[in-house]
């Protein structure tokens, strides 16, 4: 396998820890080289055993699913790990940049500093908290290998077309890999960015089970890139990151049934989105209700920390998001039930009531 050339070069002669090579059909009947113990405790198939470092069948079944090879895609814990493993292998600390666009979500910061990776933040602007384009590309110049940009946007909701992502991606072409997260593009109604993977060798797609699918506890991510660019993300990854009952239930969910399942909720959570939106919009108390393609709303309210002190009160948990520039007075609401959302507008209501 090509490695990809922006790896750190202080990784290239560095093959990562080599997990037992235990390909499947080699027909070993003693597996004494792990250490181990020889019986499985019952409680669910061979948990006495590690698991595939990359199980064979849930990455091809997710490739199938995001229309990539499987050499193009990599499961990860979640996409937080996915995150973390492209500073760490394509960042040199001290020295490489991460690129993100806050308000977006921390991870990618948090990745670059924990990793000691420079942090370059590109403020999106305006009302609909659209990314720079131009700002980022000046701003990543001769400085950062990794730049991120999530789609749709968390906690904002808005999404960047493909147009401008593939412009983007041309424009980092010898200076960066564009990271384009879209851990919320099952709600969003526009393709995301994975058909340009093909003709954008820098592009690099994150994807989740943890939204629409409905998976988060079992923390599983994929990345989608060109080979090279796996290959290099395999290198730093540790030896065994899936656990063996997540990929089970993930190879449960990801399947024809499943996938007609994800679409009804996926249109549910559509649907109550629209919804509240609008209940939203009429209430005084509401300054601006964002527009949304994900499943939560990001919600601007004359006293935001009123109104959470409120919700919370009546045990309803929202997100604050005063720590994120532009957003003081904002809180990020996720879509729920039918019921839950009923429940939220009547405290908002309420709350108006009162006021008044
Ligand atoms: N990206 C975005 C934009 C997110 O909002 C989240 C989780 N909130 C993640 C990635 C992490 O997802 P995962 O559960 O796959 O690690």
């Amino acid at each position: 396998m090509k490695m990809h050339p922006w790896l750190r070069d202080d990784l290239r002669d560095f093959a990562g820890y080599q997990p037992v090579p235990r390909t499947a059909g080699r027909g070993y009947t003693a597996l004494l080289d792990a250490n181990e113990l020889p019986w499985p405790r019952g409680l669910c198939g061979q948990l006495n055993r590690y698991p595939a470092p990359q199980p064979q069948a849930l990455r091809s079944r997710l490739a199938r699913l995001y229309g990539v090879e499987p050499q193009q895609l990599l499961v990860t814990r979640g996409s937080d790990e996915a995150i973390d493993l492209l500073v760490r292998a394509f960042c040199r600390p001290g020295v490489d940049a991460v690129t993100g666009c806050p308000p977006s979500f921390a991870m990618y910061e948090v990745a670059a500093r924990l990793h000691g990776a420079p942090w370059i933040a590109v403020a999106r602007c305006g009302r609909r908290m659209n990314i720079d384009p131009s700002a980022i590309v000046a701003a990543s110049r001769n400085r950062a290998r990794l730049v991120f940009v999530c789609s749709p946007n968390n906690p904002t909701g808005g999404m960047v077309a493909a147009t401008v992502i593939g412009r983007l991606a041309e424009a980092l072409q010898h200076q960066a890999l564009l990271v384009v997260d879209e851990a919320y593009i099952e709600f969003a109604d526009r393709p995301g960015a994975t058909a340009l993977l093909d003709r954008h060798p820098n592009l690099v797609v994150l994807r989740t089970l943890s939204k629409a699918w409905g998976l988060a506890g079992s923390r599983i991510g994929a990345v989608l890139a060109q080979p090279g660019v796996i290959a290099a993300l395999r290198t730093v990854q540790s030896p065994y990151p899936l656990a063996a009952p997540a990929t089970e239930a993930a190879l449960q969910v990801v399947s024809k049934a499943g996938e007609v399942a994800m679409l009804g909720h996926v249109r549910e959570i559509v649907r109550l989105r629209n919804a509240l939106r609008l209940r939203l919009a009429c209430l005084p108390g509401v300054i601006e209700v964002m527009d949304s393609e994900a499943n939560f709303l990001c919600v601007r309210f004359a006293d935001a920390a009123r109104t959470e002190r409120r919700l919370n009160r009546a045990g309803i948990a929202v997100r604050t998001l005063q720590d994120q520039p532009g957003l003081l007075n904002a809180l990020r609401i996720s879509i729920g039930t039918v019921s839950e959302m009923a429940r939220l507008v009547s405290i908002l209501e309420k709350d108006e009531g009162r006021k008044a």
